[in-house]
């Protein structure tokens, strides 16, 4: 089974900020995508406190990479799984060129071609000014932007009355922090799909109602077999 089912994934990335999480579930509903979300995986397994999610914990708690001997199983069994008729969005991975490779090998055992790596290109004005105005709620999660989104009442959440917070990581020097570290990742294999000729670049700067048709389109488009 499965050398040639012609299945295909698209890999999105770009900073924290440039609302790819937005993208990310708009795109696995509309097209029905198959998510592959690392971040999402490994959270789930730390809250489960199976083998996985006890092996991650400690990286993550420490804002550090879990190592890819960790992470590569965990994306080949997902690639490999009876599902995915209309395409895998890998989401958070890759994050190195090493990882980048190891995927291709994963996904040529299983017969998944990458077909486009989208990234959100934002610049560093907009990333601070979405991140440090957003606030979200301790209680049920809800997640406001101060002038983009605002609740009805200031500070307060719109669903269960509970004073908004703003995340530790989400003030101002953290998001430096968090930039010039993701840049240090993501550079290189930014690099290595530009030179596979997969690279789409998307201005993630624009409101998603702009940028989210152009992403679609892009899928839609001439590499599609
Ligand atoms: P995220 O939600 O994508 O920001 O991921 C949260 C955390 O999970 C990261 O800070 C890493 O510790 C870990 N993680 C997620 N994806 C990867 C990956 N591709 N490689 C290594 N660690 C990862």
């Amino acid at each position: 089974m499965g050398e040639s089912r012609g299945k295909k994934a698209i890999i999105i990335f770009g900073p924290p900020g440039a609302g790819k999480g937005t993208q990310a579930s708009r795109l696995i509903e509309e097209l029905k995508l198959v998510a592959i979300a690392t971040g999402d995986i490994l959270r789930e397994a730390v809250a489960k406190g199976s083998p996985l999610g006890v092996k991650a914990a400690e990286y993550m708690t420490r804002g550090e990479l879990v190592p890819d001997e960790v992470m590569i199983p965990i994306v080949e069994e997902k690639l490999s799984e009876d599902r995915g008729d209309n395409g895998f969005l890998l989401d958070g991975f890759p994050r190195t060129v090493r990882q980048a490779t190891m995927l291709d090998d994963a996904a040529r055992k299983n017969g998944v071609k990458i077909d486009k790596a989208i990234y959100l290109k934002t610049s560093k004005d907009v990333i601070i000014q979405r991140l440090s105005g957003r606030r979200v709620c301790p209680n049920c999660g809800a997640v406001y932007h101060v002038e983009n989104i605002p609740p009805k009442v200031e500070g307060v959440c719109d669903t269960c009355g509970t004073a908004l917070v703003q995340r530790e990581d989400d003030r101002e020097e953290a998001i430096v922090r968090r930039l010039v570290e993701y840049e240090k990742q993501t550079t290189d294999v930014i690099r290595y799909y530009r030179k596979k000729g997969i690279l789409v670049e998307v201005n993630g700067d624009l409101r998603i109602e702009v940028s989210y048709p152009m992403i679609v389109k892009t899928l839609g488009g001439e590499n599609c077999s």
